[in-house]
């Protein structure tokens, strides 16, 4: 089988044949090369999320996907993987909040109604909180958007289906 051919394979089923066969640089983008200088590449959007999920980069999990707190690296030192394509605006904030929302209102309403507490002590417990879930999801979201843009293609990104097909 010629590297031609191999190319031409839908990455994610070929990506271990790939990782054997293929050598770094053979041709530009090359799914091979970043394989090869990955430990484990993302083989679904489930464990690309993950990974950002985590603040590690979505591609490889070889380094971290920040340098500062919301300020994503703009390549991976380890697979190579240009993230200066995403764009995840104020999305991440939308979702943190979303989230910070439902997850506190249940213990809210449990607290208000179990507890008798004057409203200045309810908010010294409910807002120190709500500003530590919020600020706490927000790099964990951002991670996540950036995964899912990076695996379906969007914005700058590459799509998957187009790996291999140089
Ligand atoms: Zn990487």
């Amino acid at each position: 089988m010629d590297m031609a051919t191999l190319h031409d394979m839908p990455w994610r089923a070929d990506i271990e044949f790939q990782h054997i066969i293929c050598r770094v640089g053979c041709v530009p983008n090359c799914i091979g090369a970043i394989a090869m200088n990955s430990p484990s590449p993302s083989r679904s959007v489930w464990t690309a999320i993950g990974r950002g999920a985590r603040g590690r980069c979505p591609s490889c999990s070889g380094t971290k996907l920040f340098h500062q707190f919301l300020k994503p690296i703009a390549e991976c030192t380890h697979c190579g993987q240009d993230w200066t394509h995403q764009q995840a605006d104020d999305f991440p904030a939308y979702v943190s909040i979303f989230l910070t929302g439902h997850l506190l209102a249940p213990p809210v309403v449990l607290l208000v109604k179990t507890v008798d507490l004057s409203v200045g002590a309810l908010l010294a417990l409910i807002l120190p909180a709500a500003i530590t879930m919020t600020l706490g999801l927000l790099q964990p979201a951002k991670g996540t958007i950036i995964a899912i843009q990076w695996w379906f293609g969007l914005h700058g990104f590459q799509s998957r289906k187009d790996f291999g097909s140089d």
